[in-house]
């Protein structure tokens, strides 16, 4: 009888697994990222991950790589054109025009969390789909709202222990802008046939871009180049300065850099990127390695139909924060895959008990883990070993007869019997003893 070979499926290219080892780290990133942005007054907002693909024309801009070059875009049964997001702060301004939170009290903070989709050249670091946490701000101009976000960028590396660089510019507003594109049109015009394929299309259509470009030749030949910020207008350039300001004494690792201009259309005046330092990721921290990048965007509220209204907002790279994190050396991860109490059994009858004990455990609160598919006493006090539980719990017949559990304290080995209707109280009084809060409730 021939055997046919069953086909095997892979992961499409580009996308990847986060496998429940990799899940501490997220899990710790994740944590760190909500607690930072519920205690700077954020609010939680979940956008769909799929959009009218206009709104991403429109508000990244159609000559950006992200919107002409890496959008996943298709018909619906119904044929509505729709992209899968490749960004969330165009989805973010969608949802604040539509729900009217230009009524809200103000300045309106909200941050996001989920995977966003490009179809760029996979690489380490650059996936096509990853994960953005985003932080924007609606309804504040105060440059001061643009120095806390990076002040705040900086330290929540800080508390991950990745060494960053925040490279900051300032791309100025339409006004000047348009004065220095000229300027830049000139100075380019001599050296145009050496650059890039893209960088010729982007000198006539977007040739701010030209800045932001990765190809070696096309670096050499801006950085010489006249620079924004010596032709920013009085007004952009107050706001500059007052960012840096406050910024001054803030004893942060930041840089000016030219050559920040973003590569979505929508940015104004202040932008910036975090970067590891040199020694962190060995000499490399070019632009591709960036953690995290945003700034204002001051035009895109009115750009796609709401009143004018400031805006800054930034994004993080999720998945490179996680590879940073993992060369981390002193990271001391709370870990999630550990349990206070343990309940093992012995014998089929206690395995019924120790079923319902289990759950009238856990919603007690309890941090509370069991193997209850393994027969051997020896198996499960080796999970509960694994899982570096203080008590364990043990049920066999004895216990089952006598209305009793018995307490085995895994790090002394003394044992006490306990009748089954204590079991709670003298749990929380061994916890207690043992310094462990009670109300520790455990994910997985
Ligand atoms: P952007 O939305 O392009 O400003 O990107 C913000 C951050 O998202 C970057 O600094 C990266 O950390 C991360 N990022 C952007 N594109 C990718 C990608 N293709 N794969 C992984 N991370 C990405």
């Amino acid at each position: 009888m021939s055997k046919k070979k069953v086909k095997k499926f892979y992961l499409v290219k580009g996308f990847k697994d986060i496998l429940p080892e990799d899940q501490l780290h997220w899990e710790f990133v994740r944590s760190k990222f909500f607690n930072v942005a519920r205690s700077y007054g954020y609010d939680r907002i979940d956008l769909p991950i799929l959009e009218d693909s206009k709104l991403f024309v429109k508000g990244v801009g159609n000559l950006t790589d992200v919107v002409s070059k890496e959008m996943f875009t298709f018909e619906t049964l119904g044929n509505e054109k729709v992209s899968l997001r490749p960004e969330g702060t165009t989805g973010t301004v969608r949802a604040y025009i539509e729900h009217g939170m230009v009524n809200r009290k103000k300045p309106v903070k909200m941050f996001y969390m989920g995977p966003m989709f490009r179809y760029d050249k996979p690489q380490a670091g650059r996936y096509r789909q990853f994960y953005q946490f985003g932080l924007e701000v609606f309804a504040e101009e105060d440059p001061i709202i643009d120095s806390q976000m990076i002040y705040m960028t900086y330290q929540l590396f800080d508390e991950l222990k990745i060494p960053v660089v925040i490279k900051i510019n300032s791309i100025g507003c339409p006004k000047c802008r348009e004065k220095f594109l000229k300027t830049l049109k000139d100075y380019l015009k001599k050296n145009k046939s050496k650059l890039c394929k893209d960088c010729q299309i982007r000198y006539n259509k977007n040739i701010l871009r030209v800045l932001d470009c990765k190809e070696k030749k096309c670096r050499e030949i801006v950085l010489e180049a006249p620079q924004i910020l010596d032709h920013l207008c009085d007004d952009c350039n107050k706001h500059f300065v007052k960012v840096l300001e406050y910024l001054e004494d803030s004893q942060i690792n930041y840089e000016l850099d030219p050559f920040i201009v973003r590569g979505l259309d929508y940015y104004n005046r202040t932008t910036f990127e975090v970067l590891p330092t040199e020694e962190f990721c060995g000499g490399d921290s070019g632009s591709q390695n960036a953690l995290a990048g945003g700034g204002r965007y001051d035009y895109l509220v009115k750009n796609l139909g709401g009143q004018s209204t400031p805006a800054i907002g930034m994004a993080f790279g999720m998945d490179r924060i996680v590879n940073a994190l993992k060369k981390v050396k002193d990271l001391e991860l709370s870990n999630i895959n550990t349990s206070d109490v343990f309940v093992a059994q012995l014998g089929d009858k206690a395995r019924k008990k120790v079923l319902v004990l289990f759950e009238k455990l856990r919603r007690a609160g309890f941090s509370i883990s069991e193997s209850i598919s393994k027969t051997s006493l020896g198996q499960q006090l080796e999970e509960a070993n694994r899982l570096k539980t203080r008590l364990a719990l043990i049920i066999g017949e004895k216990e089952l007869l006598d209305k009793t559990v018995l307490i085995r304290d895994m790090e002394s080995g003394n044992q006490e019997v306990v009748p089954e209707n204590k079991i709670e109280s003298v749990l929380e009084l061994r916890l207690k003893s043992l310094d462990i809060s009670v109300k520790k409730v455990r994910m997985r």
